[in-house]
């Protein structure tokens, strides 16, 4: 009999989950604007709003946490956490910050200016708050193919490199100072970019000397369907495919949260001098001297050591296929996701699951809500309440795709848990024609809206 795969590692720590009732879930959910960023963790049985901080640390990483050395100027958990970032990621210059989104601040505060362009594939939500913020324009140049869920492409992260061309060529070269490609597209599904496209989009940006930086919150799992999936990788390392993809980058923001498995923490890596001098000046002002920077010693002591464990093949198949085992029982049910599944999430297409639903009802958000009730599920919605109103016109906007995102924290939930979150998909799913109603904003923030929002029943 042929074995079957089990999991990487076990476990030594457990934590207590409870589950309510439906009846308090309603009450929950009224009380908290229907917002599920609202919503105490008390009151969610499986939570999977988002993979960011929420991973389970491994034995190693807390034992680091004991050895931190906090020293304010030139600590030992720095220069540890430098020859890792180094050894893995090949960049030579790095700045620690608290968060990813603090590494975009002092990188875009170094480097863009009112009115720039920044295209790229699909920018992040905080990557494009940051932009926008700046009076700035994120340009997004995916593929055509990741906009369809049901098509199956290997790699729905990639960038058109003609639609990159095209404003490339029809803007000034000083208003583009840096191209951003998100490894994997969160925004898109997860979704990889192939080592073939960051090549090209290298040798592109090269020919109009124009810098390209790597937003690589999920550099490892990109690596891992690079193994799995592009011609010529299979026989290679999940650490030699990652030093190759970042050799085509300039730099990279991280968000440690994700595929460094660490609670809190972020990075900026740099392979110039100069830009490094300019960002540190930033970072200080924002984030704390360059040695520690928004992170105390023991963090940067664990992420040093997550940023090994991530990159282990053993760790990412355990996971990627976590994440592909919850995705197929729902495709096998007939439930429109994101396909191929991505790395971190399954993403259900909700305007598919609920197409009776006008767009102005928010109709992820909707769903979310409904998954909620049924089982206690916390997702979350990636659609046109995350999308914001455009800056200039003010109106709403709705993207091509209206996802719901089961977000998987790293080593954290069994596969019974899957189980659990797929019968309760399945319950909403096979109940959707009663659900006639949307839900309306009540009030909202000028941006980031989707943290704050409260909404009513339409
Ligand atoms: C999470 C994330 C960020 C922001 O990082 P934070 O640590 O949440 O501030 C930026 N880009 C991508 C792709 C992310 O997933």
């Amino acid at each position: 009999m042929k074995l079957p795969k089990a999991e990487s590692y076990k476990i030594k720590m457990v934590e207590a989950i409870r589950l309510s009732t439906m009846d308090e879930r309603v009450t929950w959910i009224k009380k908290a604007n229907y917002n599920l960023f609202n919503l105490k963790s008390d009151h969610v049985f499986i939570d999977l709003l988002t993979d960011s901080g929420t991973g389970a640390m491994s034995d190693k990483q807390w034992s680091e946490m004991m050895l931190g050395d906090e020293s304010y100027a030139g600590a030992s958990s720095y220069y540890k956490l430098k020859n890792a970032i180094q050894d893995i990621t090949g960049f030579e210059y790095f700045l620690p910050t608290h968060q990813g989104r603090a590494a975009e601040n002092v990188l875009f505060s170094t480097l863009i200016k009112k009115g720039d362009i920044i295209p790229g594939n699909s920018h992040f939500d905080t990557t494009k708050a940051h932009i926008e913020h700046r009076k700035s324009y994120a340009v997004d140049c995916t593929i055509n193919e990741a906009f369809d869920t049901e098509v199956n492409h290997p790699f729905k992260g990639n960038i058109d490199i003609v639609k990159l061309e095209k404003v490339l060529t029809e803007n000034p070269v000083e208003k583009i100072p840096l191209i951003i490609v998100t490894i994997t597209c969160n925004s898109s599904g997860g979704q990889p970019v192939s080592m073939q496209n960051m090549k090209k989009v290298s040798k592109v940006a090269k020919k109009y000397g124009i810098p390209v930086y790597y937003d690589s919150a999920r550099f490892a799992e990109n690596a891992y369907f690079i193994k799995k999936r592009e011609k010529g990788y299979s026989d290679k390392s999940i650490r030699e495919i990652v030093k190759e993809m970042f050799s085509y980058a300039d730099g990279m923001t991280m968000s440690s949260k994700k595929d460094a498995i660490v609670n809190m923490g972020g990075f900026l890596g740099l392979r110039q001098k100069e830009i490094f001098d300019r960002a540190s000046v930033f970072n200080i002002l924002y984030e704390g001297f360059n040695t520690y920077g928004g992170m105390s010693g023991r963090d940067m002591n664990a992420l040093a050591q997550g940023l090994y464990e991530g990159t282990e093949f053993s760790y990412l198949e355990t996971r990627i296929n976590q994440v592909a085992f919850l995705g197929q029982m729902l495709k096998d049910k007939g439930i429109p996701v994101q396909f191929p599944f991505g790395g971190h999430a399954i993403f259900v297409d909700a305007k598919k699951f609920l197409p009776h639903l006008p767009k102005e009802e928010f109709v992820a958000q909707t769903l979310a809500v409904e998954l909620y009730i049924e089982g206690g599920v916390r997702a979350v919605e990636i659609g046109s309440i995350m999308a914001d109103r455009d800056p200039d016109s003010g109106l709403n906007r709705y993207p091509d795709l209206e996802l719901m995102r089961l977000a998987i924290p790293r080593r954290t939930y069994t596969n019974d848990h899957m189980k659990y979150i797929a019968a309760a998909i399945i319950n909403v799913f096979e109940r959707r024609d009663k659900i006639t109603k949307g839900l309306k904003i009540v009030k909202e923030a000028p941006i980031l809206r989707h943290f704050t929002v409260e909404l009513d029943r339409a």
